[in-house]
């Protein structure tokens, strides 16, 4: 499955960039997941959910998930414009295929818990 894979990827660059003692106090991971992505934030929550239980790891761990719209580049009018509808066209009516956000997939931000007080034996 497509949204397993994600998650999976996403954990390997968590795994590949931060220690095992930072991990073990992740908090939450904010993705940002464009509507052209092909990514349903809902199916992805689910991957996440199998993904934390069948691993046993990062089950405290919360997934945000924030969706960027479709927007395009007019060169007429030398602005980005919303995509409504799948409409890929500027406000000025001018058709645009130039797309400038929407396809983004990629972690945002990582929250870490402060990390534990050190008692002494
Ligand atoms: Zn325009």
């Amino acid at each position: 499955m497509h949204e397993i894979s994600l998650i999976r990827t996403v954990f390997n660059t968590l795994e590949a960039e931060f220690s095992p003692e930072e991990l073990s106090r992740l908090q939450a991971v904010d993705l940002k997941v464009g509507l052209l992505s092909n990514v349903e934030p809902i199916l992805l929550q689910n991957a996440f959910a199998a993904v934390t239980q069948s691993e046993g790891k990062y089950e405290t761990t919360t997934l945000n998930i924030e969706t960027v719209p479709i927007e395009v580049y007019c060169p007429v009018c030398d602005k980005n414009s919303p995509v409504k509808d799948y409409k890929f066209a500027c406000s000025c009516g001018r058709p645009s295929s130039d797309v400038v956000s929407g396809t983004e997939l990629l972690i945002h931000r990582i929250h870490f818990a402060e990390p534990a007080s050190v008692r002494s034996a």
